[in-house]
Protein backbone atom coordinates (compact mmCIF):
# COMPACT_ATOMS: atom_id res chain seq x y z
CA UNK A 1 0.00 0.00 0.00
CA UNK A 2 1.25 3.36 -0.68
CA UNK A 3 1.83 5.93 1.90
CA UNK A 4 -1.04 8.24 0.62
CA UNK A 5 -3.64 5.63 0.86
CA UNK A 6 -1.87 4.25 4.38
CA UNK A 7 -2.61 7.54 5.65
CA UNK A 8 -6.37 7.27 4.34
CA UNK A 9 -6.98 4.09 5.96
CA UNK A 10 -5.70 5.08 9.61
CA UNK A 11 -7.57 8.53 9.34
CA UNK A 12 -10.64 5.90 8.65
CA UNK A 13 -9.85 4.15 11.39
CA UNK A 14 -9.55 6.63 13.64
CA UNK A 15 -12.89 8.16 12.55
CA UNK A 16 -14.27 4.88 13.15
CA UNK A 17 -13.49 4.88 16.61
CA UNK A 18 -10.74 2.10 16.61
CA UNK A 19 -9.13 3.16 19.41
CA UNK A 20 -11.86 5.36 21.29
CA UNK A 21 -12.44 2.47 24.91
CA UNK A 22 -9.76 1.94 27.66
CA UNK A 23 -10.34 -1.63 26.08
CA UNK A 24 -9.22 -0.47 22.66
CA UNK A 25 -5.94 0.94 24.24
CA UNK A 26 -4.88 -1.61 26.43
CA UNK A 27 -5.11 -4.72 23.78
CA UNK A 28 -2.79 -2.54 21.92
CA UNK A 29 -0.49 -1.88 24.76
CA UNK A 30 -0.51 -5.34 25.54
CA UNK A 31 0.17 -6.19 21.91
CA UNK A 32 3.32 -3.70 21.61
CA UNK A 33 4.14 -5.18 25.19
CA UNK A 34 4.35 -8.78 22.90
CA UNK A 35 5.85 -7.28 20.74
CA UNK A 36 9.06 -5.74 23.04
CA UNK A 37 8.87 -9.10 25.35
CA UNK A 38 8.48 -11.97 23.25
CA UNK A 39 11.29 -10.90 20.43
CA UNK A 40 14.35 -9.51 22.89
CA UNK A 41 16.68 -11.56 21.57
CA UNK A 42 15.99 -11.01 18.05
CA UNK A 43 15.60 -7.23 18.73
CA UNK A 44 18.90 -6.75 20.85
CA UNK A 45 20.53 -9.25 18.05
CA UNK A 46 19.40 -6.53 15.73
CA UNK A 47 21.00 -3.77 17.48
CA UNK A 48 24.01 -5.46 18.19
CA UNK A 49 24.32 -5.76 14.08
CA UNK A 50 23.88 -2.44 13.64
CA UNK A 51 26.59 -0.89 15.82
CA UNK A 52 27.82 -3.91 17.86
CA UNK A 53 25.54 -2.32 21.30
CA UNK A 54 26.28 -5.17 23.80
CA UNK A 55 23.37 -7.09 25.45
CA UNK A 56 23.33 -5.94 28.66
CA UNK A 57 23.14 -2.29 27.46
CA UNK A 58 20.82 -3.23 24.66
CA UNK A 59 18.06 -4.72 27.40
CA UNK A 60 18.88 -1.82 30.07
CA UNK A 61 18.82 0.80 27.20
CA UNK A 62 16.44 -0.15 24.48
CA UNK A 63 13.91 -3.18 25.81
CA UNK A 64 13.46 -2.95 29.75
CA UNK A 65 12.81 0.95 29.26
CA UNK A 66 9.70 0.04 26.97
CA UNK A 67 8.12 -2.51 29.13
CA UNK A 68 8.68 -0.41 32.36
CA UNK A 69 6.93 2.67 30.34
CA UNK A 70 4.02 0.03 28.71
CA UNK A 71 3.04 -1.28 32.27
CA UNK A 72 2.70 2.30 33.67
CA UNK A 73 0.69 3.21 31.05
CA UNK A 74 -1.69 -0.05 31.44
CA UNK A 75 -1.50 1.28 35.30
CA UNK A 76 -2.60 4.87 35.10
CA UNK A 77 -4.25 5.16 31.51
CA UNK A 78 -8.20 4.53 32.90
CA UNK A 79 -7.32 7.57 35.51
CA UNK A 80 -5.67 9.22 33.04
CA UNK A 81 -8.61 8.97 29.89
CA UNK A 82 -11.14 10.43 32.64
CA UNK A 83 -13.01 13.66 31.75
CA UNK A 84 -12.06 16.13 34.30
CA UNK A 85 -15.00 18.54 36.16
CA UNK A 86 -13.81 21.93 36.36
CA UNK A 87 -14.90 25.22 38.64
CA UNK A 88 -17.50 27.28 36.97
CA UNK A 89 -17.59 30.82 36.88
CA UNK A 90 -20.18 34.03 37.43
CA UNK A 91 -20.08 34.60 33.74
CA UNK A 92 -21.55 31.39 33.32
CA UNK A 93 -23.46 30.29 35.86
CA UNK A 94 -25.26 28.40 36.05
CA UNK A 95 -23.16 25.33 34.16
CA UNK A 96 -20.85 22.50 34.48
CA UNK A 97 -17.26 22.66 32.60
CA UNK A 98 -15.95 19.77 31.75
CA UNK A 99 -12.38 18.95 30.26
CA UNK A 100 -12.18 15.92 27.73
CA UNK A 101 -8.67 14.20 27.06
CA UNK A 102 -8.90 13.67 22.85
CA UNK A 103 -6.44 11.49 21.30
CA UNK A 104 -4.89 13.92 17.68
CA UNK A 105 -5.87 11.32 15.19
CA UNK A 106 -3.48 9.88 13.06
CA UNK A 107 0.41 10.85 14.14
CA UNK A 108 3.56 10.47 12.59
CA UNK A 109 6.69 9.22 14.18
CA UNK A 110 10.17 9.65 13.00
CA UNK A 111 12.64 8.08 15.25
CA UNK A 112 16.76 7.88 15.63
CA UNK A 113 19.46 5.90 14.84
CA UNK A 114 21.14 5.88 17.92
CA UNK A 115 18.71 3.88 20.13
CA UNK A 116 16.28 2.61 17.47
CA UNK A 117 14.00 0.37 19.76
CA UNK A 118 13.31 2.62 22.55
CA UNK A 119 13.34 5.90 20.47
CA UNK A 120 11.11 4.52 17.86
CA UNK A 121 8.82 2.83 20.55
CA UNK A 122 8.35 4.74 23.13
CA UNK A 123 6.38 8.02 21.22
CA UNK A 124 4.52 5.19 20.38
CA UNK A 125 3.19 3.98 23.58
CA UNK A 126 2.25 7.41 24.50
CA UNK A 127 0.62 8.03 20.64
CA UNK A 128 -1.60 4.83 21.22
CA UNK A 129 -2.14 5.10 25.29
CA UNK A 130 -3.63 8.46 24.18
CA UNK A 131 -6.04 6.59 20.98
CA UNK A 132 -3.93 8.01 18.15
CA UNK A 133 -3.32 5.69 14.83
CA UNK A 134 0.45 5.63 14.23
CA UNK A 135 2.59 5.44 11.47
CA UNK A 136 6.18 4.78 12.63
CA UNK A 137 9.40 5.89 10.43
CA UNK A 138 12.55 4.69 12.09
CA UNK A 139 16.15 5.45 11.32
CA UNK A 140 17.73 3.79 8.48
CA UNK A 141 21.05 4.10 9.66
CA UNK A 142 20.38 1.31 12.28
CA UNK A 143 19.21 -1.28 9.25
CA UNK A 144 18.44 -4.39 11.05
CA UNK A 145 16.70 -3.07 13.60
CA UNK A 146 14.27 -0.52 11.08
CA UNK A 147 13.73 -3.56 9.34
CA UNK A 148 13.04 -6.02 12.17
CA UNK A 149 10.77 -3.31 13.75
CA UNK A 150 8.88 -3.32 10.13
CA UNK A 151 8.22 -7.02 9.97
CA UNK A 152 7.40 -7.76 13.80
CA UNK A 153 4.82 -4.88 13.47
CA UNK A 154 3.33 -6.43 10.50
CA UNK A 155 2.92 -9.39 12.44
CA UNK A 156 1.61 -7.54 15.91
CA UNK A 157 -0.60 -4.80 14.73
CA UNK A 158 -3.30 -4.00 11.80
CA UNK A 159 -1.60 -1.34 9.46
CA UNK A 160 -4.91 0.78 10.08
CA UNK A 161 -3.58 0.58 13.83
CA UNK A 162 -0.06 1.08 13.78
CA UNK A 163 2.61 0.71 10.65
CA UNK A 164 6.30 1.22 10.35
CA UNK A 165 7.25 2.84 6.81
CA UNK A 166 10.94 2.44 6.06
CA UNK A 167 13.23 4.65 4.24
CA UNK A 168 15.22 7.84 4.74
CA UNK A 169 15.11 11.37 3.04
CA UNK A 170 13.00 10.39 0.22
CA UNK A 171 10.42 8.73 2.45
CA UNK A 172 10.39 10.85 5.19
CA UNK A 173 9.77 14.05 2.79
CA UNK A 174 6.91 12.01 1.16
CA UNK A 175 5.45 11.48 4.74
CA UNK A 176 6.07 15.01 5.78
CA UNK A 177 3.53 15.92 2.87
CA UNK A 178 0.81 13.84 4.21
CA UNK A 179 -1.78 15.11 6.42
CA UNK A 180 -0.94 14.28 9.87
CA UNK A 181 -2.29 15.41 12.89
CA UNK A 182 0.97 15.38 14.55
CA UNK A 183 4.22 14.68 14.10
CA UNK A 184 6.88 13.49 16.96
CA UNK A 185 10.21 13.82 15.51
CA UNK A 186 13.52 12.73 17.52
CA UNK A 187 16.38 13.49 15.89
CA UNK A 188 19.07 16.37 15.22
CA UNK A 189 18.52 19.96 15.59
CA UNK A 190 19.29 20.31 11.44
CA UNK A 191 16.29 17.67 10.70
CA UNK A 192 14.07 19.25 12.84
CA UNK A 193 14.09 22.47 11.64
CA UNK A 194 13.11 20.64 8.44
CA UNK A 195 10.41 18.76 9.94
CA UNK A 196 9.29 21.83 11.23
CA UNK A 197 9.11 23.92 8.18
CA UNK A 198 6.96 21.39 6.72
CA UNK A 199 4.74 21.03 9.33
CA UNK A 200 3.86 24.39 9.50
CA UNK A 201 2.71 23.82 5.89
CA UNK A 202 -0.23 22.29 7.24
CA UNK A 203 -0.54 23.73 10.84
CA UNK A 204 0.50 20.43 12.42
CA UNK A 205 1.36 20.44 15.80
CA UNK A 206 5.09 19.11 16.26
CA UNK A 207 7.06 17.97 19.47
CA UNK A 208 10.59 17.77 18.30
CA UNK A 209 13.49 15.98 20.35
CA UNK A 210 16.48 17.28 19.40
CA UNK A 211 20.11 17.11 20.95
CA UNK A 212 22.82 19.50 21.96
CA UNK A 213 25.99 19.94 23.85
CA UNK A 214 25.11 18.89 27.44
CA UNK A 215 26.98 20.21 30.18
CA UNK A 216 28.21 18.60 33.13
CA UNK A 217 29.67 20.57 36.18
CA UNK A 218 31.88 19.70 38.75
CA UNK A 219 32.77 21.94 41.62
CA UNK A 220 35.49 21.39 43.78
CA UNK A 221 33.07 19.75 46.75
CA UNK A 222 32.42 16.89 44.36
CA UNK A 223 32.66 13.29 45.27
CA UNK A 224 35.20 12.68 42.52
CA UNK A 225 35.80 8.87 42.79
CA UNK A 226 31.92 8.74 42.37
CA UNK A 227 31.28 11.62 39.77
CA UNK A 228 34.39 10.46 37.36
CA UNK A 229 32.73 6.69 37.70
CA UNK A 230 28.92 8.25 36.76
CA UNK A 231 30.36 10.29 34.32
CA UNK A 232 32.54 8.27 32.31
CA UNK A 233 28.94 5.64 32.30
CA UNK A 234 26.89 8.24 30.97
CA UNK A 235 29.67 8.97 28.07
CA UNK A 236 30.59 5.35 27.23
CA UNK A 237 27.19 3.49 27.31
CA UNK A 238 26.19 3.72 23.57
CA UNK A 239 29.95 4.76 22.73
CA UNK A 240 28.79 8.40 23.28
CA UNK A 241 25.83 8.07 21.34
CA UNK A 242 23.59 9.22 23.51
CA UNK A 243 21.34 12.21 23.25
CA UNK A 244 21.95 13.13 26.65
CA UNK A 245 25.34 11.87 27.31
CA UNK A 246 27.46 14.42 28.98
CA UNK A 247 29.35 16.49 26.20
CA UNK A 248 31.65 17.52 28.63
CA UNK A 249 33.00 18.65 31.68
CA UNK A 250 33.53 21.94 33.22
CA UNK A 251 35.01 21.59 36.53
CA UNK A 252 36.80 23.75 39.19
CA UNK A 253 39.99 24.53 38.03
CA UNK A 254 41.20 23.45 41.78
CA UNK A 255 40.33 19.22 40.80
CA UNK A 256 40.62 19.40 37.29
CA UNK A 257 43.81 17.17 37.50
CA UNK A 258 42.23 15.37 40.06
CA UNK A 259 39.57 14.72 37.88
CA UNK A 260 41.85 13.70 34.72
CA UNK A 261 43.32 11.13 36.71
CA UNK A 262 40.25 9.38 38.03
CA UNK A 263 39.29 9.31 34.62
CA UNK A 264 41.81 7.13 33.50
CA UNK A 265 41.17 4.81 36.48
CA UNK A 266 37.91 4.71 35.88
CA UNK A 267 38.51 3.84 32.09
CA UNK A 268 40.80 1.50 32.89
CA UNK A 269 38.47 -0.48 34.98
CA UNK A 270 35.72 -0.18 33.00
CA UNK A 271 36.95 -1.50 30.02
CA UNK A 272 40.68 -2.51 30.76
CA UNK A 273 41.89 -1.77 27.38
CA UNK A 274 39.68 -4.53 26.34
CA UNK A 275 38.13 -3.19 23.44
CA UNK A 276 38.32 -6.07 20.64
CA UNK A 277 35.43 -8.29 21.55
CA UNK A 278 32.78 -5.76 21.80
CA UNK A 279 31.21 -7.39 24.59
CA UNK A 280 31.49 -4.27 26.94
CA UNK A 281 31.30 -0.95 24.29
CA UNK A 282 29.86 0.01 21.11
CA UNK A 283 31.30 0.88 17.95
CA UNK A 284 30.20 4.09 15.93
CA UNK A 285 27.13 3.68 13.19
CA UNK A 286 29.02 4.05 10.19
CA UNK A 287 32.06 5.66 8.20
CA UNK A 288 30.73 9.72 8.04
CA UNK A 289 30.12 9.48 12.12
CA UNK A 290 33.76 7.98 12.23
CA UNK A 291 35.60 10.30 10.31
CA UNK A 292 33.76 13.44 11.67
CA UNK A 293 34.81 11.83 14.86
CA UNK A 294 38.42 11.36 14.07
CA UNK A 295 38.48 14.77 12.61
CA UNK A 296 37.33 16.16 15.90
CA UNK A 297 40.19 14.32 18.04
CA UNK A 298 42.63 15.47 15.38
CA UNK A 299 42.31 18.87 16.10
CA UNK A 300 41.98 18.35 20.14
CA UNK A 301 44.75 18.14 22.75
CA UNK A 302 43.92 14.10 23.62
CA UNK A 303 45.39 13.33 26.92
CA UNK A 304 44.17 10.26 27.54
CA UNK A 305 42.81 7.30 24.63
CA UNK A 306 40.95 8.18 21.54
CA UNK A 307 42.65 5.07 19.33
CA UNK A 308 40.77 4.33 16.77
CA UNK A 309 40.44 1.57 13.87
CA UNK A 310 38.33 2.53 10.89
CA UNK A 311 37.65 -0.37 9.51
CA UNK A 312 35.76 -1.61 12.67
CA UNK A 313 34.32 1.43 13.31
CA UNK A 314 36.02 1.66 16.55
CA UNK A 315 37.12 4.70 18.52
CA UNK A 316 38.56 4.62 22.41
CA UNK A 317 37.22 6.80 25.14
CA UNK A 318 38.95 9.84 24.78
CA UNK A 319 40.42 12.70 27.51
CA UNK A 320 40.84 15.80 26.04
CA UNK A 321 42.43 18.85 27.38
CA UNK A 322 39.53 21.91 25.71
CA UNK A 323 39.28 25.50 25.58
CA UNK A 324 35.69 26.99 24.31
CA UNK A 325 36.64 28.22 21.15
CA UNK A 326 38.53 24.73 20.03
CA UNK A 327 36.57 23.15 17.33
CA UNK A 328 34.92 19.81 19.24
CA UNK A 329 33.44 22.93 21.51
CA UNK A 330 31.35 23.98 18.60
CA UNK A 331 28.83 20.88 17.78
CA UNK A 332 27.70 18.25 19.50
CA UNK A 333 29.91 15.50 19.48
CA UNK A 334 27.71 12.50 19.50
CA UNK A 335 30.70 9.83 20.15
CA UNK A 336 33.15 8.99 23.57
CA UNK A 337 34.95 11.82 23.14
CA UNK A 338 35.08 14.05 26.55
CA UNK A 339 36.55 17.90 26.59
CA UNK A 340 37.42 19.17 30.06
CA UNK A 341 37.19 22.67 30.76
CA UNK A 342 37.58 24.62 34.39
CA UNK A 343 36.26 27.54 35.54
CA UNK A 344 37.24 29.87 38.59
CA UNK A 345 34.38 30.73 40.16
CA UNK A 346 30.90 30.29 40.06
CA UNK A 347 29.41 32.57 38.01
CA UNK A 348 31.94 31.98 34.90
CA UNK A 349 29.45 29.12 34.90
CA UNK A 350 26.56 30.78 34.50
CA UNK A 351 27.86 33.16 31.89
CA UNK A 352 29.45 30.67 29.69
CA UNK A 353 26.36 28.13 29.52
CA UNK A 354 23.82 31.01 28.86
CA UNK A 355 25.89 32.17 26.08
CA UNK A 356 25.41 29.11 23.89
CA UNK A 357 22.23 27.32 23.01
CA UNK A 358 20.35 25.69 25.68
CA UNK A 359 21.32 21.91 25.74
CA UNK A 360 19.02 18.79 26.42
CA UNK A 361 20.29 18.03 29.37
CA UNK A 362 22.76 19.68 32.31
CA UNK A 363 24.63 17.38 34.81
CA UNK A 364 26.30 19.31 38.30
CA UNK A 365 27.74 17.24 40.34
CA UNK A 366 28.45 19.09 44.09
CA UNK A 367 26.28 18.84 47.28
CA UNK A 368 26.87 22.21 47.96
CA UNK A 369 22.47 23.93 47.37
CA UNK A 370 23.67 27.19 46.87
CA UNK A 371 25.19 26.10 43.77
CA UNK A 372 22.68 24.03 42.81
CA UNK A 373 19.70 26.65 42.91
CA UNK A 374 21.83 29.06 41.24
CA UNK A 375 21.96 26.78 37.93
CA UNK A 376 18.68 25.81 38.26
CA UNK A 377 17.51 29.63 38.31
CA UNK A 378 19.84 31.30 35.81
CA UNK A 379 20.96 28.09 33.29
CA UNK A 380 18.15 27.05 31.03
CA UNK A 381 18.07 23.11 30.46
CA UNK A 382 15.80 20.39 29.04
CA UNK A 383 16.27 18.39 32.02
CA UNK A 384 19.06 16.57 33.88
CA UNK A 385 20.51 15.62 37.30
CA UNK A 386 22.69 16.59 40.28
CA UNK A 387 25.53 14.24 41.35
CA UNK A 388 24.22 11.50 38.50
CA UNK A 389 24.06 11.89 34.55
CA UNK A 390 21.48 10.13 31.87
CA UNK A 391 19.08 8.25 34.24
CA UNK A 392 16.68 11.33 34.64
CA UNK A 393 15.52 9.47 31.63
CA UNK A 394 14.43 6.31 33.63
CA UNK A 395 11.97 8.00 35.80
CA UNK A 396 8.33 7.99 34.04
CA UNK A 397 7.37 10.39 37.18
CA UNK A 398 9.41 12.96 34.82
CA UNK A 399 9.04 14.77 31.65
CA UNK A 400 11.47 14.45 29.32
CA UNK A 401 12.62 17.10 26.58
CA UNK A 402 14.74 19.86 25.13
CA UNK A 403 14.31 23.96 25.41
CA UNK A 404 15.05 26.26 22.59
CA UNK A 405 17.54 24.51 20.14
CA UNK A 406 17.30 21.13 21.95
CA UNK A 407 13.42 20.87 21.42
CA UNK A 408 10.08 21.33 22.47
CA UNK A 409 7.54 19.49 23.85
CA UNK A 410 8.02 16.30 26.02
CA UNK A 411 7.31 13.05 26.51
CA UNK A 412 7.57 9.80 29.25
CA UNK A 413 5.04 8.38 31.37
CA UNK A 414 1.87 11.14 31.34
CA UNK A 415 3.24 13.46 29.81
CA UNK A 416 3.42 11.12 26.74
CA UNK A 417 -0.40 11.11 26.86
CA UNK A 418 -0.13 14.28 27.06
CA UNK A 419 1.69 14.77 24.17
CA UNK A 420 -0.66 13.04 22.37
CA UNK A 421 -4.06 14.57 23.52
CA UNK A 422 -5.54 17.56 22.81
CA UNK A 423 -7.39 19.23 25.82
CA UNK A 424 -11.05 19.79 24.84
CA UNK A 425 -13.03 22.25 27.08
CA UNK A 426 -16.81 21.83 27.16
CA UNK A 427 -19.38 23.93 28.92
CA UNK A 428 -22.81 22.67 29.64
CA UNK A 429 -25.74 24.83 29.93
CA UNK A 430 -29.39 23.89 31.43
CA UNK A 431 -31.81 25.21 29.19
CA UNK A 432 -33.38 27.05 32.40
CA UNK A 433 -32.73 29.70 33.42
CA UNK A 434 -32.49 32.49 30.25
CA UNK A 435 -32.18 35.76 31.52
CA UNK A 436 -32.35 38.72 28.73
CA UNK A 437 -29.39 40.19 30.22
CA UNK A 438 -26.92 39.09 27.23
CA UNK A 439 -28.89 39.69 24.53
CA UNK A 440 -29.80 42.86 22.05
CA UNK A 441 -31.18 45.30 22.46
CA UNK A 442 -28.70 46.78 24.99
CA UNK A 443 -29.71 49.51 27.58
CA UNK A 444 -28.13 51.36 30.53
CA UNK A 445 -29.72 49.30 32.65
CA UNK A 446 -28.00 45.86 31.50
CA UNK A 447 -24.88 47.59 31.84
CA UNK A 448 -25.25 48.37 35.12
CA UNK A 449 -26.16 44.37 36.17
CA UNK A 450 -23.79 43.29 34.55
CA UNK A 451 -21.13 45.50 36.39
CA UNK A 452 -23.06 44.35 39.46
CA UNK A 453 -22.17 41.14 38.98
CA UNK A 454 -19.46 40.62 36.79
CA UNK A 455 -17.20 43.33 38.10
P1 LIG B 1 18.91 12.91 12.11
O1 LIG B 1 18.26 14.22 12.36
O2 LIG B 1 19.97 12.81 11.10
O3 LIG B 1 17.78 11.84 11.67
C1 LIG B 1 16.58 11.65 12.37
C2 LIG B 1 15.49 11.20 11.42
O4 LIG B 1 15.29 12.19 10.42
C3 LIG B 1 15.81 9.89 10.70
O5 LIG B 1 14.66 9.07 10.74
C4 LIG B 1 16.13 10.33 9.29
O6 LIG B 1 15.74 9.38 8.33
C5 LIG B 1 15.33 11.61 9.13
N1 LIG B 1 15.98 12.56 8.24
C6 LIG B 1 17.33 12.75 8.06
N2 LIG B 1 17.55 13.75 7.17
C7 LIG B 1 16.33 14.18 6.76
C8 LIG B 1 15.88 15.20 5.84
N3 LIG B 1 16.75 15.95 5.17
N4 LIG B 1 14.55 15.37 5.70
C9 LIG B 1 13.67 14.62 6.38
N5 LIG B 1 14.04 13.65 7.25
C10 LIG B 1 15.33 13.43 7.44
O7 LIG B 1 19.39 12.40 13.54
P2 LIG B 1 20.17 11.07 13.92
O8 LIG B 1 21.53 11.11 13.34
O9 LIG B 1 19.32 9.88 13.64
O10 LIG B 1 20.26 11.23 15.51
C11 LIG B 1 21.24 12.01 16.12
C12 LIG B 1 20.69 13.31 16.61
O11 LIG B 1 19.46 13.13 17.27
C13 LIG B 1 21.60 13.96 17.65
O12 LIG B 1 21.58 15.35 17.47
C14 LIG B 1 20.94 13.60 18.97
O13 LIG B 1 21.24 14.47 20.02
C15 LIG B 1 19.49 13.66 18.59
N6 LIG B 1 18.71 12.80 19.47
C16 LIG B 1 17.81 13.37 20.30
C17 LIG B 1 17.10 12.57 21.18
C18 LIG B 1 16.10 13.13 22.14
O14 LIG B 1 15.38 12.35 22.73
N7 LIG B 1 16.02 14.43 22.32
C19 LIG B 1 17.31 11.19 21.16
C20 LIG B 1 18.22 10.67 20.29
C21 LIG B 1 18.93 11.47 19.42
Amino acid sequence: MNISDLVKNQKAAFSQGILRTHEDRTRCLKLLRDLVSENEEALCNAVAQDFGKPYVEAFATEIYTLLHEIDFHLKHLAKWMKPESVSGSIAVFPSKSVIYNRPFGTVLVIGAWNYPIHLALMPVIGALSAGNTVILKPSELATHTSALLAKLTDHYFESRVFKVVEGAVDETRELLSQPFDKIFFTGSTRVGKIVMKAAAEQLIPVNLELGGKSPTIVHHDANLDVSAKRIWWGKTINAGQTCVAPDFVLIHESVKEQFIEKSKEVLNTFFKNDYVTGSNYCRIINEDHFDRLKGLLESSNVIFGGSTNRETLFIEPAIIDAKWDDPIMQEEIFGPLLPVLSYKNESEIVEQLTARPAPLALYLFTEKQELQHLILERVPFGGGCFNETVTHLGNPHLPFGGVGSSGMGSYHGKYSFETFTRKQGVLKKPIWPDPDLKYPPYDESKIKWLKKWLV
